[in-house]
C-alpha cells in the first residue's frame, strides 16, 4: 500500500457523526486537524503547538494505517499517540480535551504501532519521528 499522506489545518468546526472533532483521518491519505482556540488553547502557547503536534501525529498514524489502541504507555507516563479508550472515557465524564490530549506523547510511538510502521513502509526509524 502506498499512500501520499496529506494533513490539512483548518480553523473551521470539524463534525464527525454531529460531534465536533479536533481531528479525521479521510479516505486516500487525507487527514485534517480542526485548531479552534476554544477548544485546544492559545495559539502561540507551548501547549497550543503540543496539542497541535500530537493531533497531527494520531491523524497521520490513521493515514500511515494505525487504529486506536488501549493504553500503552511510552515514556515516564505519557501514552503512545494512538491510544484512544481513554480519551472516550475522559470525554463521557467530561475532562476537557486538552488534558486527555496532552497525555499522549506525539514524538514515540509504541512498539506496536512502531512495527506495523516499519513492516509496511520498511523504513527502519519510525520509533521516534521527531526530534
Ligand atoms: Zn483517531
Ligand atoms: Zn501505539
Amino acid at each position: 500500500m502506498y499512500v501520499n499522506p496529506t494533513l490539512g489545518v483548518t480553523s473551521l468546526p470539524a463534525k464527525s457523526n454531529g460531534d465536533w472533532t479536533a481531528g479525521l483521518a479521510l479516505e486516500r491519505g487525507q487527514a485534517y486537524i480542526s485548531v479552534i482556540p476554544s477548544e485546544i488553547g492559545c495559539p502561540g502557547t507551548s501547549s497550543f503547538l503540543e496539542l497541535v503536534l500530537t493531533l497531527s501525529v494520531h491523524e497521520l498514524g490513521h493515514v500511515l494505517g494505525l487504529a486506536h489502541h488501549g493504553i500503552k504507555i511510552v515514556s515516564g507516563n505519557k501514552y503512545c499517540p494512538m491510544t484512544f479508550a481513554h480519551i472516550k472515557e475522559a470525554m463521557k465524564n467530561r475532562v476537557p480535551l486538552q488534558e486527555c490530549i496532552s497525555l499522549l506523547d506525539p514524538r514515540n510511538f509504541c512498539d506496536g504501532c512502531a512495527v506495523k510502521l516499519q513492516t509496511t513502509y520498511q523504513t527502519r526509524n519510525f520509533r521516534s519521528i521527531v526530534d
